[in-house]
């Protein structure tokens, strides 16, 4: 199967505080699949390390207050490009970011506290009818394997 993953998830030290999130669970999935790395933040130019970003409201702000929103929606707009020239049969996607996150995303404080939804890149994503797992969702995903 062809999977997109978030590229930190693979060990590209892309976060905005300069590391990665690499998940040895998703990392064996180049075993058996082709997988698509993509950091849409990266994409939207965002270089690290860089102040951590989160949703409020409708937009999508640095902690000093600076809205990157326009940074966070192209950066999500080239990420899905590339999963649809990809073909992608589905998505593995870093947990809470404010792109990457499914179901649940850091909400809007920076204090750590979640809330339901999902990141700016996960809502194109399930909008165009494309499945979407977190490095979290192991039985679901050896389900589809
Ligand atoms: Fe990882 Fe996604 Fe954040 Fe990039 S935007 S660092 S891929 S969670």
């Amino acid at each position: 199967m062809i999977i997109l993953v978030s590229a930190c998830l693979l060990g590209d030290k892309v976060r905005y505080d300069g590391t990665d999130k690499q998940n040895d669970f998703v990392v064996s999935l180049k075993e058996n699949h082709t997988l698509i790395p993509v950091c849409p933040e990266n994409l939207g130019g965002l270089k690290s390390p860089r102040l951590p970003s989160e949703i409020v409201n409708d937009k999508v702000l640095r902690k000093d207050g600076l809205d990157l929103s326009d940074n966070f929606i192209s950066g999500a707009m080239k990420a899905y490009e590339i999963a649809d020239k990809s073909k992608i049969d589905f998505a593995v996607l870093k947990s809470k970011s404010p792109s990457c996150g499914y179901q649940e995303i850091y909400d809007g404080s920076f204090s750590g506290k979640l809330k339901d939804g999902n990141g700016i890149f996960t809502e194109i994503l399930l909008k165009n009818n494309i499945r979407v797992f977190t490095e979290n969702d192991i039985d679901e995903i050896n389900e589809i394997e």
